[in-house]
């Protein structure tokens, strides 16, 4: 491509982040104090006041990458779960993960997504990375020897050269890369997101019901609990739309008793829910991370917790060997690293919403059944929550 007239020379980086959302935001901070210069684009004009109510329930290993980036003490309001509860409705059957099973002090932690997302960026302000907001790309190409992204810069179009760009923009510039392939499969359905009271106090217990419509997740959140009820795409909006008093009546009889009854509800919000995922995560010059690598459904709350460890695992390839960056052999190496973790974290979430999200008297009974056996074999048991907690390397 021919560089427009009007691209203004920025200079040279060793590394461009596209997109400043958490996994982006995680990267520049895991590479602040070594020696790459470091420059993270983000399109929104002011990040931090963006209102994300979205629970997102952070893994024990998320915590240890979040303590070494500096973030983890700055988070408000972070709820440990102690305890899952997974049921299936209509049908027999549930289990029981514990952290004590794990030797761990919590299964988990509730977060607001924009409290992390405040965190982060606080953190980032002060760190002396090249951090431009409304800083929207419209353009990338590569060569052998460097990247170049052409930019929105506060109505200027601008432009910056580095050794390897990283593309952590949750997926919308992923199909102007050359040699990777996007998969995109729409679940039809909608994430509704809010906080709810309950008549009974939350103790550490995070639930997890599956249903024919698709999995409805309550999260210990401060006093209340964070919701997550995924129904399908024909009655989202109509949900979404029902008053106080209908919302939770509807949710009460879609969730049952379990919290006695269900007597405040916050703001609501929604989330379409797609699995989108590339391959490879590496092209020339270029490395893919978070969403825009992987898309999940929240189920099992594993979307987040694998794009951090994406921007770990990269950031430690970069750290090792950083004249390496961006090479051949560097990108393999970090395609090859991710290949287990994302594979299974993403053949994970999409088996729990395929198996559990349909009404077949059959597989309604073998659900029921699963769920008792893994309750009864304790290593099984501890396997599948280490698996959830730290990932592959569990
Ligand atoms: C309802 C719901 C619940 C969830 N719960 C959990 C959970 O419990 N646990 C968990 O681990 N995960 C959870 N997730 C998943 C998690 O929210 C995502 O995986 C995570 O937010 C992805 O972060 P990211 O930084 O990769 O991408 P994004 O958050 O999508 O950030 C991308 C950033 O790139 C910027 N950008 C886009 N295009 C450009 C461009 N052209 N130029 C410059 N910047 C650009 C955007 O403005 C944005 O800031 C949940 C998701 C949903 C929908």
């Amino acid at each position: 491509m021919q560089t427009d007239s009007k691209a203004v020379i920025n200079n040279y980086h060793d590394l461009v982040i596209i997109g400043g959302g958490p996994v982006g935001m995680a990267l520049a901070l895991a590479l602040h104090d070594s020696k790459i210069s470091v420059t993270l684009l983000e399109a929104r004009g002011l990040p931090e006041k963006t209102e994300d109510t979205r629970p997102l329930a952070l893994s024990h290993s998320s915590r240890l990458i979040l303590q070494r980036l500096g973030v983890w003490d700055e988070l408000p309001g972070v709820t440990p779960i102690t305890t899952i509860h997974i049921s299936n409705r209509g049908g027999f059957g549930r289990t029981l993960l514990t952290a004590h099973d794990v030797n761990v002090p919590a299964l988990g932690y509730v977060v607001n997504h924009h409290d992390l997302f405040r965190s982060l960026h606080k953190r980032l302000r002060g760190s002396g990375v090249n951090y431009l907001t409304e800083a929207q790309v419209t353009h990338l190409e590569t060569t052998a020897e460097n990247g170049r992204v052409e930019f929105q810069h506060t109505g200027v179009l601008k432009q910056a050269i580095a050794r390897l760009l990283v593309l952590a923009d949750g997926g919308c510039l992923a199909t102007q890369i050359e040699g990777v392939t996007q998969y995109t499969q729409d679940y039809k359905q909608w994430a509704i997101v809010t906080h709810i009271k309950a008549s009974l106090p939350q103790c550490g217990r995070a639930y997890e019901r599956f249903t024919p419509d698709g999995p409805v997740a309550l999260l210990p959140m401060g006093k209340y609990f964070a919701l997550v009820w995924t129904v399908s795409s024909s009655v989202a909006q109509e949900i979404i739309n029902l008053d106080d008093t209908t919302f939770l009546t509807r949710l009460y009889e879609h969730f049952g008793d379990r919290l006695g009854k269900f007597i405040g509800v916050g703001k609501r919000s929604s989330f379409p829910l797609i699995l989108k995922y590339v391959t490879p995560i590496t092209a020339q010059r270029i490395a893919l991370i978070g969403n825009a690598a992987q898309t999940l459904h929240p189920v099992a709350g594993q979307g987040f917790n694998l794009g951090l460890r994406d921007a770990w695992e990269l950031a430690n390839e970069i750290i090792v060997e950083p004249v390496k960056m961006g090479t051949p052999a560097m990108l393999s190496k970090y395609n090859h690293k991710r290949q287990v973790d994302r594979r299974a974290g993403r053949i994970f979430t999409d088996s729990l919403v395929k198996i559990f999200s349909n009404d077949i008297p059959g597989l309604r009974s073998m659900r029921g059944i699963g769920l008792s056996v893994l309750d009864c074999m304790p290593l099984i048991k501890r396997s599948v929550t280490r698996r959830m907690i730290f990932g592959t390397k569990s």
